[in-house]
Order: C-alpha cells, then structure tokens, then sequence
C-alpha cells in the first residue's frame, strides 16, 4: 500500500496544501529578528521521486525575505526534508519499503522511483546515523512511550503514528518538519 500512497495525486495535493497553510502563517508572523514584512523569495526545486502528474506547485519551495534587514526565513514543510533531492514522502517511503518481512526489491524501486541502490543505503545510513543522533531526535524520541525501535526506523515511526490510508505518512512528515528548515541544515547538508 505504501508504493500505492507514492503514485496517489491526492496526497502530493494535500502535502503542497499543508505547505502553503504553513507558509502563510510563517508570513503573517514577519520577520523573526525584526517583526517587519516579509517578501517572497522562494527556492527553485527539480524535485525527484514524486508520481508524473506532480502539479507546478512542486518546482519551489516557498521562502521569505525580510523586507527591512533581509533576514531569511524558510517555513518548515511536509514535502522538501532539508536538501534533498528527493521529496520528504520517498525517502521515508522507500525505506519503509525496503523494510520489514517482505521487502520490496531494490530494483523495482529502482524502476517505479527512480531511487538507485547507492541512494537508497545512504539514506537507510542517515535515518540510522544522522537522524537517530540529531538534537531533533533527541529531544522528541523522548515522546513515545514505549521507545520508537532505532534499529527499525522510519519503519517504527510510521507504525507508531498509526492511523489509516494517507494519515501515518502525513503525521510522520509533519512529525519530521523541524528538519526541514535552515537551523537543521548541518543535519540535512547531505544532498540526495
Ligand atoms: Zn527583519
């Protein structure tokens, strides 16, 4: 079901709602250090992994300028993890599938995603290095009670999130959209 969500244009539509919810709010707020207007001065994106009907929203990733001091504020988002090249969605989704008792091949993924096997392991090697070693983990593995397996992540995550259809995925990705800003980038430096 989780290759089914990848190819589902509902949830890319949700995700791009949920982005331009939280950039609207971000804008309202104006500029953290000063408080004065913020101007629109999005990021060009060529994202990767997500379905052929990916709608024009996806080619950017919405960011401010401070119209005073010129100050950056890059909202968080559900679709963008950090640098990446790939979408947030794939590269949870494609360890998932890669996951537990029948995984799915690296080669189809390959084929459906365009996700090579050198791609797929070094993220499997930033969920269980970078990821699990980060201040952001650290402060809310603390959460979950029982503890979210390490070993099994994002598998444990989205598992623990529960819920049905689309929901676990949206969660996990809300879940994840402190790393998605600049104050995460030396986490998130690793392209790809
Ligand atoms: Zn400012």
């Amino acid at each position: 079901m989780y290759t089914t969500l990848l190819a589902d244009a509902t949830l890319f539509e949700a995700l791009l709602a949920i982005d331009h919810d939280l950039a609207s709010t971000a804008h309202a707020g104006g500029c953290l250090l000063c408080g004065q207007r913020l101007d629109h001065a999005d990021y060009p994106r060529k994202p990767r992994g997500g379905p052929a009907t990916l709608g024009p929203g996806y080619d950017r990733r919405c960011s401010f300028c401070c119209d005073a001091c010129r100050t950056r504020l890059t909202p968080v988002s559900v679709r963008f993890l950090g640098r990446k090249v790939y979408l947030g969605v794939v590269v949870v989704l494609a360890c998932v599938l890669r996951q537990g008792p029948t995984p799915t091949r690296a080669a189809r993924l390959r084929d459906q995603l365009g996700v090579s096997r050198d791609t797929l392991v070094r993220w499997h090697h930033w969920w269980r290095d970078a990821f699990v070693h980060s201040a952001f983990w650290k402060a809310a593995r603390a959460r979950f009670a029982p503890a979210v397996d390490e070993t099994e992540l994002p598998r444990s995550l989205l598992v623990r999130f529960g819920g049905e259809g689309d929901t676990p995925i949206r969660m996990v990705l809300r879940f994840l959209g402190p790393l998605t800003t600049t104050s995460a980038s030396t986490l998130t430096a690793g392209r790809g």
